[in-house]
């Protein structure tokens, strides 16, 4: 039997579709072509039409820099986690003590972008993993679940690719993320319902465990 070999976007390299998900997020092959503040003047203009379409006097003092403002905002904010180049570095160290149990970093703040409507998804993020007796910097556990927020998003592939990411920095499968975030695109339209929020989960490696999986999610509880 041929197995394929896949590569790291989950095709496989024949060119066709592999039955392995595909947790990139869509982007096209020349993304990075346009500097930054290429991007920014680009989406100025068009961010002007758009208002000037919906009958805006762009010549009114506080609405004048808003094309301009938004542009930025998009660029260097809110979709900074687009360009692999903003990537965080990770580094793991040994330990003295030889931690191998659980570790859990609660209440991350998510902030992203709902790739549907271009409305925030505001949330917090739980991550567990098991140590192999290497330490990692806390904060950058809150890094990673930041790059992969500040991108167009869909909730379950965010998080896929925090899982994902964490399992390639921590060298472990050993790995659970837990997201509950609230979607300004149900509040604020379509049905417009208030209360609710959505939760995600991936779990691998010792949290298919039904009794590690428990202490997880007792401890974020
Ligand atoms: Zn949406």
């Amino acid at each position: 039997m041929l197995i394929p070999n896949y590569a790291a976007n989950g095709k496989s390299t024949n060119g066709q579709n592999s039955h392995q998900p595909n947790y990139e997020t869509p982007l096209k092959s020349n993304a990075f072509d346009l500097s930054d503040e290429e991007k920014v003047t680009q989406i100025e203009a068009h961010f002007q039409e758009i208002m000037n379409v919906l009958g805006l006097d762009l010549t009114d003092d506080s609405l004048k820099g808003t094309p301009r403002r938004v542009a930025k905002m998009f660029v260097k904010e809110i979709f900074q986690g687009l360009n692999s180049k903003d990537k965080p570095t990770i580094s793991l160290f040994e330990n003295k003590f030889q931690y191998r149990q659980m570790l859990i970093e609660r209440n991350i703040t998510v902030k992203s972008f709902c790739e549907h409507h271009f409305l925030p998804i505001i949330g917090r993020c739980h991550i567990a993993y098991m140590s192999t007796g290497k330490v990692i910097g806390l904060s950058k556990l809150n890094r990673i679940v930041d790059y992969f927020s500040r991108r167009p998003q869909v909730q379950e592939r965010l998080t896929m690719q925090i899982s994902n990411e964490l399992k390639i920095v921590l060298q472990t499968e050993d790995v659970a993320v837990y997201l509950e975030a609230e979607h300004m695109c149900v509040k604020m339209r379509g049905v417009e319902h208030d209360h609710s929020d959505t939760v995600t989960s991936e779990y691998s490696g010792k949290f298919l465990n039904e009794n590690t999986r428990a202490e997880f999610l007792q401890a974020i509880r």
